[in-house]
């Protein structure tokens, strides 16, 4: 297997692989695979409730919040939060962290009036904006997040108190990589082809305070009290996906859970920050120390020529996707809870051995 370091679509836990090999042709004795049963079959009810249980198990979502598979990727979450929570009168305050705040950020102000109460642009996203003492607007709808900016590789260490304004958090890079707390949030939501599992299945939990004061007018499959009602199997489901998820879940649960994941996590990137850290200048950390992430470890080199090389022979070597995001450059490696601790071994002793060649 190669050294997947993609930023997404990304690598999957080998074991889930095998399992969903092994159960590809047919699924527990059905004589059918999951994609070709009813989604209102008894065995795909069953695949489907494993998946949300799970959710609720590993997060330790309580009573009182909801649950959903959704799909359109996060992108079209980006719409839908203000199109059900951002009600006429009201203020979107969101946090302007990098690339994908940004694009959250454009999506609301779509749909009505919309501020950014934090940024760090003036320091071009390479750390998070201070969020300890931020002040939110008095008619605030909700406070809104992005926990880990996948292209810049910076990450929130802890999330603010909004007190009773609703915090909503864009995790899609760095869901189920670390325990959470989640009555402190109105709202979660992820793409799953990071943390979760394939492509194709959106990640959403909110409290059900918020689905009950969906702003009226917005189309049914935009709602998420639509969702919530029909235990998102309101219309057909990305099934493959959801089970795929299911399985992931089961593996990070074998795994010790998130603490057990969130420790395997700073082992994997510690090899990698170490290497940039003790290499004297010869790789420079892009992300300030505190916003460093523990997901997209962003780095440079001392030329673009280098970088270039750099991608080149990490190729020949057999690692995949470490060039920067088209956007920004450099070089990105990301350590999502499927990437193994070898992969990360192996790219740190790359790293000392091609700077020993070209240092
Ligand atoms: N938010 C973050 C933090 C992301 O990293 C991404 C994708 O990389 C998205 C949103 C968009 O997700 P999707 O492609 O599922 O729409």
């Amino acid at each position: 297997r190669a050294y997947n370091f993609n930023a997404g679509p990304a690598a999957l836990p080998l074991e889930v692989l095998r399992q969903a090999q092994e159960e590809f042709v047919d699924y527990k004795g059905a004589g059918m695979s999951i994609m070709e049963m009813s989604h209102r079959s008894k065995a795909f009810e069953g695949v489907n409730d494993n998946t949300e249980r799970l959710v609720r198990e590993l997060l330790g979502v309580p009573d009182g919040y909801s649950v959903m598979l959704l799909q359109g990727g996060a992108s079209t979450q980006f719409a839908m939060v203000p199109m059900n929570l951002l009600a006429d009168g009201k203020t979107a305050a969101y946090v302007n962290s990098g690339s994908w705040a940004k694009k959250a950020i454009k999506e609301a102000k779509l749909i009505g009036e919309t501020r950014v109460v934090a940024s760090s642009e003036d320091a071009r996203f390479t750390r998070m904006p201070d969020l300890a003492a931020v002040e939110l607007p008095d008619n605030a709808a909700y406070l809104h997040l992005t926990s880990n900016e996948t292209i810049e590789g910076t990450q929130l260490a802890s999330f603010p108190n909004t007190g009773a304004v609703p915090l909503i958090a864009d995790m899609s890079s760095d869901i189920m990589s670390r325990p959470l707390d989640i009555p402190s949030f109105g709202m979660i939501y992820a793409g799953a082809q990071k943390n979760l599992g394939p492509s194709g299945v959106t990640l959403v939990i909110v409290r059900d305070d918020l689905l009950e004061a969906s702003r009226p007018g917005v189309p049914t499959m935009l709602r998420y009290d639509t969702h919530a009602k029909s235990k998102s199997l309101y219309n057909t489901p990305p099934s493959f996906a959801v089970y795929m998820v299911g399985l992931v879940l089961e593996w990070i649960r074998d795994k010790g859970g998130l603490e057990g994941i969130d420790r395997l996590n700073r082992e994997k990137t510690g090899l990698i920050y170490s290497a940039i850290d003790g290499s004297g200048g010869f790789y420079r950390g892009v992300a300030e120390s505190g916003s460093r992430s523990l997901m997209n470890v962003t780095f440079r080199l001392t030329s673009e020529e280098l970088e270039k090389k750099f991608i080149q022979e990490s190729e020949q070597a057999g690692f995949v996707g470490l060039k920067g995001h088209r956007d920004v450059g450099g070089l990105r490696a990301s350590t999502y809870n499927a990437v193994p601790l070898e992969s990360c071994q192996a790219l740190a002793e790359f790293m000392a051995e091609f700077q020993r060649q070209n240092g």
